[in-house]
């Protein structure tokens, strides 16, 4: 079988509204880095059409995926036909909801190896093929990718030709939740309890970061990294920093300029497939804590939240009175 050089993925794990988008693209800031976004989204992406790059143009006309998907998975109908079945393989050998099931049994696999022919090793072709091509077509050396998910972290260990380490990034889950149940709100007020969205927001966190968990270790201590959101927003600059270390490709941050803070980070547009709507910010950033959840969160989905995630919680460091 033909030998593939090496790609270097940095990728970014954590539970949704734990501050993925906004880790991913200041990594994409430094120098030799290309954040493409949630990768994972790419293939439902392309069925959608007007869909936009991170960049404000359209997928098919912004620059970078305009060459990396013509050049590695052809153009007009192949390309939409090429998607609809790597999307397929992906719901197949990934899944789509509830994905943390799966991560034991693609940890397995590591040992085995991945049959030529199976869905698996199919899907992770394709993938490692639009990495290359990624990193070929920007001469990035490393690709950031802030898919989130713990299977595709594990299905990328069990890729030899892809040179792959970890950042899993948690957030306090009373934080996480509160940002869901304004998302779930749409910017309204939330009056009174939401208990059960709060409760399964809850559980999320805890089955995510356990799975999460389990693939970070399964990379080991040289090869992953764990940080907690509230300590990236208070110090962005030595968190990415160090980031690029452990991505084995040690890079600095521009410099945000004279008199401005240093705690600031400037951010140039990126060719992002996925993400929230933070994708497209660009320009000097300030990062702080969102720690309105202490007021706003409900004292009894507050209580809900504390008592199912508590185990983790006291693990990460995230006391119940706070
Ligand atoms: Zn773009």
């Amino acid at each position: 079988m033909a030998s593939h050089p090496h790609v270097r993925v940095l990728y970014v794990l954590g539970v949704y509204h734990s501050g993925t988008t906004i880790l991913g693209n200041m990594l994409g800031q430094l120098d030799g880095f290309l954040h493409v976004g949630e990768l994972r989204a790419l293939w439902p992406k392309l069925t959608l059409p007007g869909y936009r790059c991170g960049c404000g143009e359209g997928l098919l006309d912004c620059p970078v995926w305009n060459k990396v998907l013509s050049a590695e998975l052809g153009e007009g109908d192949v390309l939409a036909e090429r998607a609809r079945e790597l999307w397929h393989l992906q719901r197949q050998v990934l899944g789509d909801h509830h994905t943390w099931r799966l991560v034991p049994a693609l940890l397995r696999r590591r040992r085995e190896g991945l049959r030529p022919d199976s869905p698996a090793a199919r899907y992770a072709r394709a993938l490692a093929g639009v990495y290359r091509r990624a990193a070929e077509v920007t001469g990035a050396q490393v690709i950031v990718d802030s898919s989130k998910e713990p299977t595709d972290a594990a299905l990328l260990l069990t890729m030899p030709d892809v040179d792959v380490s970890i950042a899993q990034i948690v957030r306090d889950p009373r934080g996480l939740v509160y940002s869901v149940l304004r998302f779930q709100a749409r910017g309204e007020r939330i009056d009174g309890s939401r208990w059960r969205q709060s409760a399964y927001a809850a559980l999320s966190w805890s089955a995510g970061n356990l799975a999460g968990a389990t693939v970070r270790r399964a990379a080991g201590p040289g090869r992953s990294a764990l940080l907690r959101y509230e300590d990236f927003v208070a110090r962005p600059r030595e968190t990415i920093e160090s980031l690029a270390g452990l991505a084995g490709w040690p890079a600095r941050l521009p410099d945000p300029g004279p008199g401005a803070d240093p705690g600031t980070v400037v951010l140039r547009p990126t060719h992002t497939v996925g993400g929230n709507n933070n994708r497209f910010r660009t320009g000097p950033v300030r990062l702080s804590e969102d720690v309105q959840w202490r007021s706003g969160l409900h004292r009894i989905d507050r209580a809900a939240v504390t008592a199912l995630c508590l185990p983790l919680m006291a693990r990460y460091g995230y006391r119940p009175a706070r």
